[in-house]
């Protein structure tokens, strides 16, 4: 079964639920485990990669909702989600004050309400990563440029000419380190607002990047929320 409901005032819980064989409750934190299978033998019936949870737990994270499951072996499992809609509403209930035919158009974020979108070029080579951020920002308004190394960014820099650029540093080939310092050496791209962001921070990252040439350093799990306060605020 499946259950959409209102979380207090600001989220939406998600809830699917089976009567299937349910999952011991030693086993239950294991699940959102990456490539964890709680049947891990050879001959086991249900095949997968164990990923699923593992990503849906992510995405949960990174829009700051949450996972969860309750089981009863033998009886069935319940697994939800919860995201948060205060944003959304907010905007919403401004955009109908304003304007009393709005309730028939979609509903449009500030960025999207400008008649050029920004241009952000998105350089990471994490898939996953990619895809989040690149849904969220096009979601809110922006268009998105994409590249997967320092190379690729620099090209699709020159090409492009982005607005904003957020620069994964760990990246193979070209890091992000020496694509913000090649493109600083550019002609035309010594201004363009650059944010760094790296994942297992070291210490000495913010100073490297920010000596490189960025404009904005940040380490990784960035929330959303977070990161489009940072580029509209560097697009002002
Ligand atoms: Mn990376």
């Amino acid at each position: 079964g499946l259950e959409i409901s209102r979380e207090g005032d600001h989220a939406i819980r998600f809830s699917v639920w089976d009567t299937g064989i349910g999952i011991q409750a030693d086993q239950l934190e294991k699940l959102f485990k990456p490539f964890v299978q709680l049947d891990s033998s050879l001959s086991r019936q249900y095949t997968g990669t164990g990923l699923g949870l593992a990503l849906t737990r992510q995405l949960a994270d990174l829009h700051g909702g949450s996972v969860g499951v309750e089981s009863e072996a033998g009886k069935g499992s319940r697994f939800h989600f919860i995201i948060p809609i205060q944003s959304l509403n907010a905007k919403t209930l401004e955009d109908t004050a304003r304007e009393p035919s709005a309730q028939q158009k979609p509903v449009k974020t500030r960025a999207s309400q400008q008649v050029d979108k920004k241009r952000i070029l998105l350089v990471e080579d994490n898939a996953i990563n990619m895809m989040v951020s690149n849904d969220y920002l096009s979601a809110n308004g922006y268009h998105v440029d994409t590249a997967t190394n320092g190379f690729e960014a620099i090209e699709s820099a020159q090409t492009h000419k982005p607005d904003l650029i957020l620069m994964d540093i760990q990246m193979p080939g070209m890091n992000g380190l020496e694509a913000i310092k090649r493109l600083r050496a550019t002609p035309g791209f010594d201004s363009i607002p650059i944010i760094a962001l790296t994942a297992l921070a070291m210490p000495g990252d913010r100073e490297r990047c920010l000596e490189a040439g960025a404009d904005e350093y940040l380490a990784k799990p960035v929330s959303l929320k977070k990161l489009e306060e940072i580029i509209e605020n560097l697009l002002r």
